[in-house]
């Protein structure tokens, strides 16, 4: 996190006015991945690089958005914000915005400095610390005190409606919820949530491939398409079953012949991701860490081979961080096609895995990763 008291000399010097600060931290996702929209599990821990924002009220009714990474302030009349978003950063502390005034909250005029130290762009979820630090920001301002999940749905909205990106609910979740030292585990069915503590000893470590392999979006539908249409066919058989979080690997045994052979690919990764993300909180919460790599592991080959979501570097990367002292576990991580892994390291030898790792990806692909060592993090809260 940036440093604080440099934070609000910042946006006196700017707004002329004494800030109220509140944090929201980026996210990884230790485990689960395209198992949200089958209304599955996820597992992800709030990190330590967040988004710092300052709240100040005005009294021109003007609604002043300075972002320190970006260097530029923009101004909008709080009585008329724009109806639809411009293509600009600003799109995400206006979209929270929005979504609050259509909740039936009056706006009033205020300056928002923002300034975050999670990189943008790399899959950590800057856009989500940004949207729960101003949801934060102005629910404060205004009086108005939102449990952690509803404030998180709020901001998944923004991101949804205004924005227009088509995100799940886990990047909010977390990093309006995320808890110190813990990861976190999610039901996206009913966004009912249990804490698994990570040892003091353990480092998160991130590795960006530094690739992000061209991906028309079509992957991401055809994808989706695969896992509904192997749902559709075992719901045939057994109607109880709504998404792929209701049925088991014997369902594809079963029936898995009536489905092409992607789509059985892809059910199974989906299916069997959803039980190895409740076995990893449950190896978390026993403590058993040779058990959490183990599904870390088989996580990522199934990500790779059965959803084929992942890539040469990315395999490369996850391949290459087994035979470092320290590994507990490595997968990659995010949507795919790229990005990040995450390691799970002891945190005494956080440093020189990430020199090993390092040199060794270099020396295999010519390519330099940038690579950070994080730790779980608190959720988003008021600095006092
Ligand atoms: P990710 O969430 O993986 O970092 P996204 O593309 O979803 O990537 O979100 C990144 C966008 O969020 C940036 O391009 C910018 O518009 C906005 N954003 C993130 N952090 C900040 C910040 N500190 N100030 C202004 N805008 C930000
Ligand atoms: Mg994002």
């Amino acid at each position: 996190m940036h440093d604080i008291a440099i934070f609000r000399s910042l946006h006196r010097a700017r707004f002329e006015a004494e800030p109220t600060l509140y944090v929201a931290p980026g996210r990884v996702n230790l485990i689960g991945e395209h198992t949200d929209y089958a209304e599955g599990f996820v597992m992800p821990a709030a990190i330590d690089f967040a988004t710092l924002a300052g709240i100040s009220p005005r009294a021109d009714g003007k609604i002043a958005l300075f972002s320190e990474n970006y260097g530029e302030v923009r101004y909008f009349d709080a009585a008329e914000l724009p109806a639809k978003a411009g293509k600009h950063w600003t799109d995400y502390p206006l979209g929270v915005i929005s979504i609050l005034a259509g909740e039936g909250h009056r706006v009033p005029g205020f300056s928002l400095s923002l300034w975050g130290d999670v990189p943008l762009g790399s899959g950590l979820s800057s856009s989500a610390a940004v949207e729960v630090a101003t949801a934060l920001a102005v629910t404060g301002l205004i009086g108005v005190n939102y449990p952690g999940p509803v404030l998180a749905r709020l901001c998944q909205r923004a991101e949804n409606e205004f924005v227009g990106a088509n995100c799940g609910i886990m990047d909010q979740f977390i990093s309006a919820n995320g808890a110190k030292d813990h990861a976190l585990l999610l039901d996206c069915r009913d966004l009912s949530f249990k804490l698994a503590p990570i040892p003091h000893n353990v480092a998160l470590v991130i590795a960006n491939t530094m690739v992000k392999h061209a991906i028309t979006g079509g992957e991401y539908t055809s994808r989706r398409a695969e896992v509904e249409a192997a749902c559709a066919v075992i719901a045939s058989h057994r109607p109880g079953v709504k998404f792929l979080r209701d049925a088991t690997v014997e369902d594809l045994e079963k029936w898995g012949p009536e489905m092409t052979p992607n789509s059985l690919k892809r059910a199974r990764h989906v299916i069997t991701e959803n039980t190895r993300t409740v076995a990893a909180a449950e190896a978390l919460i026993n403590h058993n860490l040779a058990e959490l790599g183990r599904l870390m592991a088989e996580a990522h080959w199934s990500y790779s081979q059965d959803f084929e979501a992942s890539c040469e570097e990315a395999d490369a990367m996850v391949a290459l961080a087994q035979n470092l002292p320290g590994l507990i576990g490595a997968r990659l991580t995010g949507g795919g096609f790229g990005g990040c892994t995450i390691n799970l390291v002891e945190q005494d030898q956080a440093a020189a895995f990430v020199e090993g790792l390092g040199g060794l990806y270099a020396g295999q692909t010519g390519i330099v990763p940038q690579i950070h060592i994080c730790h779980a993090s608190g959720g988003a809260h008021r600095i006092e």
